[in-house]
């Protein structure tokens, strides 16, 4: 099997991250996957959005201006399908108001809008059958202990959906993919999910979700721990390497001898996580030295022309 191409959040490269016409870019731009984070309204819908917060991709703060909480955010499940509908999506900004990625698509207003997952499943269906393609869905449950105080299952919120459009079976091109190991526990044994599921796996320090212990998991131990639960990994690229940021570390062989996938985040070319000096020799890093299953990029054409070009189906290089 080739390794697979993940575009992260669209292809947020070049559009703004999960607005359908980035979605429809990463479709045509080759990607096997598109990412779906997904967070529910108050009102219990699936949203494709990165964030909890509202504020660095909308313009809730102009439209709603006395509706954030005490700590100053906006946060999406205080606001209803409706309403989550009537914002604009814009590129990414900081707290500055300056967009992260400066190279980027500007913080322009071009109408867009926070797509319900439905929609985009709508969407990627359509291209899939318009372009006889077969282009799958890497869904994340973001925050499920948040959503769970809120009284919010956001894990039944999705598999409804999925269920809805006939996409919650073994054969279906459907990961879910989550940092909560307990949501991932959840979905294997008290619901019962066929789907596929991938442990993200972040750093201690990101309290995400708190009370993880990530340098655990990424032990033997811990490895085989996840494999009980879990289908594959998702580490950090930084956590593939060493300390120098380009000899391979153990992660990935360990997770393959206990039968896990190994699909890593992020690749970007206008932020390397790496020592690697730029965004092919990380891509040569990443499947010819630590010999990935997959990966999410911002850059879907780019990786998929990384992999048609140099990695075979063995995973051998050239
Ligand atoms: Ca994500």
């Amino acid at each position: 099997m080739k390794p697979i191409v993940i575009a992260h959040r669209g292809a947020s490269a070049y559009l703004p991250e999960h607005t359908l016409p980035c979605v429809a870019a990463a479709h045509t731009l080759g990607a096997d996957y598109i990412e779906q984070d997904i967070v529910l309204s108050r009102d219990g819908v699936p949203m494709v959005l990165h964030d909890i917060y509202l504020e660095s991709t909308t313009n809730v703060a102009q439209q709603f201006s006395d509706r954030c909480r005490n700590d100053g955010r906006f946060y999406a499940i205080d606001f209803d399908l409706a309403e989550l509908k009537s914002l604009t999506v814009h590129e990414r900004v900081d707290d500055q108001g300056s967009a992260v990625f400066a190279n980027r698509f500007p913080v322009a207003d071009l109408q867009l809008r926070i797509p319900t997952l439905s929609e985009e499943i709508t969407l990627i269906e359509g291209l899939n059958k318009s372009r006889g393609t077969h282009t799958g869905y890497y869904i994340e449950l973001k925050s499920p202990a948040f959503h769970a105080a809120a009284g919010l299952d956001i894990a039944v919120s999705v598999i409804k959906v999925l269920e809805t459009a006939q996409l919650h079976h073994e054969n279906a091109p459907v990961f879910f993919q989550c940092f909560d190991p307990d949501t991932l526990r959840y979905l294997k044994h008290d619901l019962h999910s066929p789907l596929p599921r991938i442990q993200l796996m972040g750093e201690n320090s990101w309290q995400e979700p708190p009370g993880v212990d990530f340098d655990l998991m990424r032990t033997e131990q811990g490895l085989d721990d996840v494999a009980s639960y879990a289908d594959g990994i998702g580490p950090w690229i930084p956590q593939l390497f060493e300390a120098d940021g380009l000899t391979p570390c153990h992660l990935v062989t360990a997770a393959h001898a206990r039968g896990l996938v190994v699909h890593a985040y992020t690749l970007r070319a206008d932020s390397l996580e790496s020592g690697f000096k730029d965004f092919e020799s990380l891509h040569r890093g990443v499947f010819l030295g630590a010999g990935i299953d997959g990966v999410f990029s911002d850059f879907p054409d780019v990786t998929r022309a990384f992999i048609d070009t140099h990695v075979s189906t063995d995973g051998a290089g050239s």
